[in-house]
């Protein structure tokens, strides 16, 4: 989708530090870091929410995501991690492209929650 900044990073015309890549989806570092190591994971295909996202889609995202949070783990030695995926304006989302938070955890005062 032209107008989608998740789109743009995908195919390149936007930077952004990419945590791990295949053919169907992509991770990268939120620009905004709620806490360090926060990342987001996206499908490459564009789909707004969790009600767009057909069984494939939605496994080839979710089968990568131990390995990406286990990733995160060891680079940034977390003491936990949340995941999260807004769906819906009234639920936070502000990028209308499917994402899944993953909120590295280092305790009170860690910025998240
Ligand atoms: P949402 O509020 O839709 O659940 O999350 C959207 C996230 O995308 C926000 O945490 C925001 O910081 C992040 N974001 C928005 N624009 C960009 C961008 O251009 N690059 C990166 N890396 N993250 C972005
Ligand atoms: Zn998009």
């Amino acid at each position: 989708m032209s107008d989608c900044i998740f789109c743009k990073i995908i195919d390149g015309d936007i930077p952004a530090a990419k945590v791990y890549e295949d053919e169907h989806v992509l991770a990268f570092l939120d620009i905004s870091q709620v806490t360090k190591g926060h990342t987001l994971v996206i499908p490459k295909v564009h789909k707004e929410n969790i009600y767009e996202l057909t069984p494939e889609i939605a496994e080839n995202l979710f089968k990568v995501v131990p390995k990406i949070a286990n990733s995160i783990k060891e680079q940034f030695e977390p003491i936990g991690l949340n995941l999260l995926n807004n769906n819906g304006e009234a639920a936070g989302q502000s990028v209308f492209h499917y994402h899944l938070h993953i909120l590295p955890r280092y305790g009170k005062g860690d910025g998240f929650g």
